[in-house]
């Protein structure tokens, strides 16, 4: 699975607080000005009232009189009561994440239901909509950033039904509702499968003694697996029984069942009966006229040429695992379940990489120094941690933000790394509370935290982490950087669009595959000594096995998405899965009975959006160019790309921001290059447009 940065529930508004207004230059109060341990009853009633309060400034809009309307009387007053309104919710929002109090989790939960609910309710208001497509079209609006904001209300009007009449407004927020609760049941069906395949003791024999001492023994002698994202890397990576790994992964194509193939039946037609409600010939069409791509020709242009262009790679690196399987004594096909067993064995044979070793030069607290280090020299800022955090568990480690040679302050972020009961499950980045720089002055700096789960370490040892950890983590903070210098006057400029808003996260992990980089955030946790040249060599030299398999599945995938987000319904999501395959994936057989039961994006907000993964890649590695060219520790360019890219955010088109940084628009080499592919032409023409 790509890395996925999941925030808290989308709101249709960015919503903001200006709880901290201090005087430039001063240096920030520990205490971000946020509660974040509040009871459960004061959440609930200070969520309630504020949405209270926001609702009454939305009624004030819409009761004021046509004639009389003007950006500041309507769009800039909406911006400002979700400002106001987040500036009392911004904790209240996130706390159901990371509270370690069950009370105050369920309240949270409610309080962000309350937030997006009121969020879609001033999407879809028809008053602030007329306003906006009036300033919109007036040409009265000498600012900029006003006319983006006009701009961005008028598409997400659109986008919500605002323009609709009200007959057909009330039945589109039912079919909404609808599709909610079934994307909801879908979720909770993957969450509560608790599918398992039983292994014998002989199958079981290639298992690390760590994976096998997890596993329930049954009377037999045998073992059960659990089947589910957290055991199918591991299981697959090293269950040397070929037929075990089958069964594991036909069982993972069930998860599910049944009552989920038949929920996404459910929703493709909720969601075609919308698009047409909505004036859009598809759900892909009304889905990407919010995003930078615009249009599913845009996209399946570009994955088509993906898909021919890694072809070839693909093929070869499947005949050389195919290869591996035959010498290994199996004459059976090489399958979609062998390529990470034989991968790994890859790993360890040809390039020698041995997880464990690397890990040793990793240790959590080394890391977090380094990469602090990198970020400090690369974009101008300043960490300083604040003692004792001001946070909502032990643990949780608070740093105040500065620019470095102004010493003005920007922000504070909050690191929360590893496991505590009930807290989420991933590693995402959480802007609790977005960074706004108003035009009376008034300054809203942001609160931003790294959620994850690390594994914790054995009693008197530190916490080791593996390269993806330490790649992972890199990324998170960039985007948490992108969350702290974004500079914007409005809330709803601080949002980068949903097939950018990975690309420059994306980019920074490049920074994780350097020599000189890698070197400066390793250091052995016995001998104090950083990576040797030649191991960090040979793990470079593994950034592309498999690659061309795995970047041809991601856009397979994506391609898929894109398929049932554009087909006519009913259609059968097996055959369709079939089909897409046999053209995209020729080369090896990836099928299992309810395939799309567990395919948790398209029930999940990446409906017809599963292309942004590579689409944003492209966007990243093109970015990356300029520090290829100029050093990966080069000031100059990271300043640019903060000024460039981090602070205008969704103030600009993601192809403008390109453009600033670069001086050229989007070219796919760089992007065809990191994937192995040398020589290779991007498609004729840009898929992106301003
Ligand atoms: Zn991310």
């Amino acid at each position: 699975m790509p890395r996925l940065n999941v925030v808290p529930p989308a709101l249709i508004f960015a919503l903001v607080v200006p709880s901290v207004i201090g005087a430039q230059g001063a240096p920030l109060p520990a205490a971000t000005g946020l509660d974040f341990r509040p009871t459960a009853a004061g959440l609930l009633g200070g969520c309630r009232a504020a949405v209270a309060a926001a609702r009454a400034e939305v009624a004030a809009i819409d009761a004021s009189p046509e004639h009389a309307r003007t950006f500041a009387n309507t769009l800039g007053r909406a911006e400002q009561a979700g400002l106001v309104l987040t500036d009392s919710a911004a904790s209240y929002a996130f706390l159901y994440a990371v509270s370690p109090d069950s009370a105050v989790r369920d309240a949270s939960q409610i309080c962000s239901q309350q937030l997006a609910n009121f969020g879609v309710d001033v999407g879809a208001d028809p008053h602030i909509y007329a306003a906006a497509v009036a300033l919109a079209k007036s040409g009265t609006l000498s600012d900029a950033a006003q006319r983006k904001v006009a701009e961005l209300y008028v598409e997400q009007g659109r986008h919500a039904g605002a323009g609709l009449d009200s007959a057909t407004r009330v039945r589109v927020t039912a079919l909404f509702k609808r599709l909610n609760d079934v994307q909801r049941d879908f979720a909770v069906a993957i969450a509560a499968d608790s599918t398992t395949i039983v292994i014998s003791a002989d199958e079981a024999k290639g298992l690390q003694p760590q994976i096998l001492a997890a596993l329930k023994p049954t009377d037999g002698g045998n073992y059960i697996v659990p089947v589910s994202e957290a055991t199918i890397g591991p299981f697959l990576s090293t269950d040397a029984s070929s037929a075990a790994r089958a069964r594991y992964f036909a069982a993972y194509f069930r998860r599910g069942g049944i009552g989920n193939v038949h929920r996404v039946d459910t929703a493709l037609a909720l969601r075609d009966t919308l698009a047409t409600l909505f004036g859009f010939p598809n759900w892909a069409a009304y889905q990407l006229d919010t995003h930078m791509a615009k249009e599913p020709q845009r996209v399946t242009a570009f994955l088509d040429q993906i898909d021919t262009k890694l072809a070839p790679k693909a093929a070869e690196e499947l005949g050389n695992l195919a290869a591996m399987k035959r010498q290994s004594g199996d004459n059976t096909p090489l399958t979609a379940s062998d390529v990470g067993y034989y991968n790994a064995m890859l790993r360890r044979t040809k390039y020698k990489v041995d997880p464990e070793v690397v890990r040793q030069y990793f240790p959590v607290d080394q890391v977090v120094a380094g990469v602090f280090g990198i970020y400090q020299d690369l974009l101008g800022v300043k960490f300083d941690e604040i003692t004792p955090a001001d946070a909502w568990a032990p643990g949780v480690r608070e740093f105040a933000v500065s620019d470095a040679r102004t010493k003005k302050p920007l922000g504070w972020i909050f690191l929360d790394l590893f496991p505590r009961p009930n807290k989420y499950e991933h590693f995402a980045t959480f802007p609790i509370r977005p960074a706004v720089y108003a035009p009376d002055g008034t300054v809203t700096r942001p609160v931003s935290a790294i959620i994850g789960n690390w594994p914790t370490a054995a009693p008197g040892k530190p916490a080791l982490l593996s390269h993806n950890d330490v790649i992972t983590f890199f990324h998170e903070f960039g985007h948490l950087m992108a969350a702290t210098l974004v500079h914007v006057p409005y809330p709803v400029l601080g949002t980068l669009r949903q097939d950018f808003v990975e690309a420059p996260s994306q980019m920074l992990e490049n920074w994780m595959w350097q020599p000189a980089v890698l070197a400066r955030v390793s250091r052995n946790v016995t001998t104090g000594k950083p990576l040797p040249a030649d191991l960090i060599q040979r793990m470079i030299a593994l950034r592309q096995l498999g690659a061309g398999y795995q970047n041809s599945l991601q856009a397979f995938l994506a391609m898929y998405d894109m398929r049932l987000h554009t087909s006519p319904v009913p259609l059968d999501t097996k055959v369709t899965w079939d089909t897409v395959m046999t053209r995209m994936l020729p080369g090896i057989k990836f099928t299992g009975d309810y395939p799309v039961a567990s395919f948790g994006h398209i029930m999940g907000g990446y409906d017809a959006g599963y292309y942004g993964y590579l689409w944003s890649k492209a966007y990243a590695q093109d970015l990356f160019t300029r520090f290829e060219k100029d050093g990966v520790m080069s000031r100059s360019a990271g300043m640019a790309y903060r000024h460039d890219i981090l602070e205008p955010g969704g103030s600009r088109e993601p192809d403008a921001l390109l453009q600033s940084f670069l001086g050229r628009p989007l070219n796919y080499d760089a992007f065809y290059r990191n994937l192995g592919i040398t020589g290779a032409k991007g498609p004729g023409s840009s898929p992106a447009r301003n």
